[in-house]
């Protein structure tokens, strides 16, 4: 009985000791950077594999324009070894001064240096009759993920050198992904170049640009449109045969429905914001080379 309950007692011990090795090892190892969106989480969890645990400030179905950060938020950013911003975006303007005064230590990386910013793709026009905000949505194109990877595989190698050689080779692999995916996305779009679409939101003007085609947007300096301006959104859409309507769920969908029927056009729903980026990607492909 004795000799019984020394066994149980050992096998107990060495079962707290092995669960506490565990543990400690799998924290040591698990370092983490922080990103802002999902798209640039799905990027770099390629990038870094099992090296790091990537986190992310806003979830899936945010609207990057919409949000205001809180510091419930940011404490992600506390365990983190370095943070990626997505850039020219508003709410890391407005986050990016505070991150500096409670991380004073804290990495910070732009993941859209090097790509060719369109400006006035985005909202309105100011008094002066153009628009001279850079467009955010640089990651609704296959031609400048290229370039945040590229960023972000620079950046994982200064920050752990000593894999260069793991990151290298995930890199080479994302680069033959999103080739593949340019080369799909070509083939359903070529035979259909100046194509026009609608969007609600104006997400999608790099992709326009990277395809040849045209977008559309029905939202006016991010409210509901004025019947004068929409009077002309329509007057285009109709005169450039647009059949597809791309609608964001959080925005408010339902001037965007009266419009979709009376244009006649096919609503199909849209999230830029999707961790799924490639799938989201072929489906607004799909969606427009659809007949
Ligand atoms: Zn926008």
């Amino acid at each position: 009985m004795k000799i019984r309950t020394l066994i149980i007692i050992t096998t107990c011990i060495i079962f707290a000791i092995a669960l506490l090795f565990g543990c400690n090892n799998s924290q040591s190892n698990t370092k983490s950077i922080a990103v802002s969106i999902q798209p640039q989480k799905f990027f770099l969890e390629k990038i870094v594999g099992n090296k790091y645990s990537v986190s992310c400030l806003l979830s899936p179905n945010s609207n990057p324009e919409a949000y205001e950060p809180n510091m419930a938020h940011l404490m992600n950013l506390e365990k983190s070894d370095a943070y990626f911003k997505i850039g020219n975006i508003g709410f890391e303007l407005a986050i990016s001064n505070k991150i500096k005064s409670n991380y004073p230590n804290l990495k910070i990386y732009d993941n859209s240096k090097g790509v060719k910013v369109m400006v006035g793709s985005h909202c309105g026009n100011n008094e002066d009759g153009h628009n001279h905000e850079i467009d955010p949505h640089i990651w609704s194109s296959v031609v400048n993920a290229k370039i945040i990877s590229k960023n972000m595989y620079d950046a994982v190698v200064e920050l752990d050198p000593k894999n260069k050689s793991f990151y290298a080779k995930n890199f080479d692999n994302l680069i033959n992904e999103l080739d593949a995916l340019n080369d799909s996305i070509t083939k359903v779009l070529e035979p259909i170049k100046n194509k026009a679409f609608i969007v609600w939101h104006p997400s999608l003007s790099y992709f326009a640009r990277d395809y040849g085609l045209k977008q559309i947007s029905m939202e006016y300096e991010g409210k509901e449109s004025s019947i004068k301006h929409m009077k002309t959104k329509i007057d285009e859409a109709r005169n450039d045969s647009a059949t597809i309507f791309f609608l964001q769920r959080e925005f408010d969908g339902r001037q965007a429905e009266t419009l979709s029927n009376e244009l006649k056009t096919k609503i199909i729903y849209i999230n830029p914001m999707n961790y799924n980026w490639t799938q989201e990607m072929l489906n607004i492909a799909n969606a427009i080379g659809s007949k």
